[in-house]
């Protein structure tokens, strides 16, 4: 291991993030906390058309939100900025000028026109696709009265005549090679003057001192081209670490098709940060052959790169939510509580300024919702009934429930008991309930599900004598009674 790691991920602003680029963040994070290193957050916004500051903005509040925080980047700054790679163009300027100095990389005047002429013809023939270095063989007064009249031209790079295979030993694939003889002179510099991707990504790895390169293996082909411009600027190349992808249930790759695909759309439907950090971080890699819910603290002291699979991760959204159910019931009360009022808030439930007052009580109706539910998006619904002022009773429980022949009378029965009670805790209430069927000769559970459904309006609801004594008794009583007056003939 080098003696300081630096890794980066670099997302291109043309969208929101994805959970494939989430995992590439989480990987690159995990490995530079392994290792005490920097994680840098660098934002790849060269294409104009695509990239915009909306996205670059939701990119990193998703990743806040995850807490995947970096050493360098934007909005934190760093010593090898800017972080930008629309604010760099004075650094691929002047390693443009190094190669053209070193003879590294030649002008090429061909036009589009040309190029895709060219390209058919050889396609036709079913013969090499690439550049046929027209370009480099133009005499040296030619090209420069070309560059003089100022002519369109881009930029190629020179592939070595006597360059040998390119092979690397990928950290996560093993020993790579690919053939030098399908590579051709690639543009690193447009007519217009701008870089390409394989030009600026480098200069940028190589300025920011970069030292292993982890990103999914979309990249692989890049690679042999990146590490061809590494050697022209006789810079150190970093170590390369590509990651399978991530696959539908259908083998596929993983888009909209298969549903959510955004950071944004899994915390909009519930999901806590560190169940989705958690599940990425073992989509691809794992700790042994059965850890499945590990923390921040274990994923940061122990992830590796020989432990990353080279086979694709099927990503499974069952597996997902079931982990987020155990992260859920996990949560202490109090901290469940900060996680569930923004969503009792948003439904209208609660207003952001009661919030204080209620805080005791809210923390007592923790227990009773976090063990039933998967997703913070469910807790709304389940809890409404404890926040209305009167209950509307599910039509479907009402005849079920409700309609059952002497349920009036045992609810009147259980009205008369719970306003006897002195004391309105679950207990005094449980026994209270159970004492009614002797009363009333129907069966405990049918009474039971009868008091759930005049409180709750529905046949589920949470623990019912809990529910009771958060509820209160004058509240629990209007309800129960307001039944039975439903119900009188
Ligand atoms: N901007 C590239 C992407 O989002 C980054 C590629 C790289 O990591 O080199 O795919």
């Amino acid at each position: 291991m080098p003696e300081s790691v630096r890794v980066r991920f670099a997302p291109s602003p043309t969208g929101h993030l994805h959970i494939g680029g989430a995992r590439t963040a989480i990987y690159n994070w995990a490995f530079a906390r392994r290792h005490g290193g920097a994680f840098v957050l660098r934002i790849d916004d060269t294409d104009p058309e695509r990239s915009t500051e909306e996205n670059t903005r939701a990119i990193l509040s998703a990743l806040r939100w995850l807490g995947i925080d970096w050493d360098e980047g934007p909005e934190v700054d760093g010593a090898y900025g800017p972080y930008f790679q629309t604010q760099r163009r004075a650094s691929y300027d002047a390693a443009l000028a190094r190669l053209k100095e070193s003879g590294a990389i030649y002008p090429c005047f061909c036009t589009p026109e040309t190029l895709a002429a060219k390209r058919e013809t050889s396609r036709q023939a079913g013969g090499f696709s690439g550049y046929d270095r027209t370009c480099l063989g133009l005499d040296g007064a030619t090209v420069a009265a070309r560059l003089a009249s100022g002519e369109p031209h881009a930029w190629r790079l020179r592939v070595p005549d006597d360059h040998g295979d390119i092979v690397f030993v990928d950290a996560v694939r093993g020993k790579t090679t690919f053939g030098i003889d399908a590579m051709d002179d690639f543009v690193v510099a447009r007519s217009d003057g701008s870089p390409t991707y394989n030009f600026a990504t480098v200069i940028d790895d190589v300025e920011m001192a970069i030292t292993h390169v982890i990103r999914g293996d979309d990249h692989l082909s890049n690679t042999p081209r990146q590490i061809l411009v590494f050697e022209a600027l006789d810079a150190t190349v970093p170590v390369f670490a590509h990651l399978s992808m991530i696959w539908g249930p259908d083998g596929k790759r993983l888009s909209k098709r298969h549903g959510a695909t955004s950071v944004e759309a899994y915390r909009e439907l519930g999901y806590l940060p560190e169940a989705l950090v958690n599940y990425l971080a073992l989509l691809g890699w794992s700790l042994d052959d059965k850890t499945t819910v590990i923390d921040r603290a274990t994923l940061t002291g122990s992830f590796s790169l020989d432990r990353v699979s080279k086979n694709p991760a099927v990503f499974d959204a069952e597996k997902l939510e079931w982990l987020n159910g155990v992260y859920l019931r996990e949560l202490p009360a109090e901290d469940f509580v900060d996680r569930m009022v923004p969503w009792l808030v948003d439904a209208g439930l609660l207003s952001a300024d009661e919030v204080a007052a209620m805080r005791s009580w809210l923390v007592e109706l923790a227990p009773l919702v976090s063990e039933r539910v998967k997703r913070l998006d469910e807790l709304a619904s389940k809890v409404a009934f404890f926040f209305a002022d009167t209950v509307a009773i599910e039509e479907s429980a009402r005849a079920k429930v409700l309609e059952t022949e002497g349920v009036r009378e045992a609810l009147d029965a259980v009205a008369e008991v719970l306003d006897a009670l002195p004391d309105f805790s679950p207990a005094a209430i449980e026994q209270a309930l159970r004492a009614v069927p002797e009363t009333t000769g129907l069966k405990p559970k049918i009474v039971f599900q009868a008091v759930r459904v005049a409180v709750s309006g529905s046949t589920v609801s949470p623990p019912l004598f809990e529910s009771l004594a958060l509820l209160g008794k004058e509240r629990s009583l209007d309800r129960i009674r307001a039944a039975v007056s439903s119900l009188a003939q």
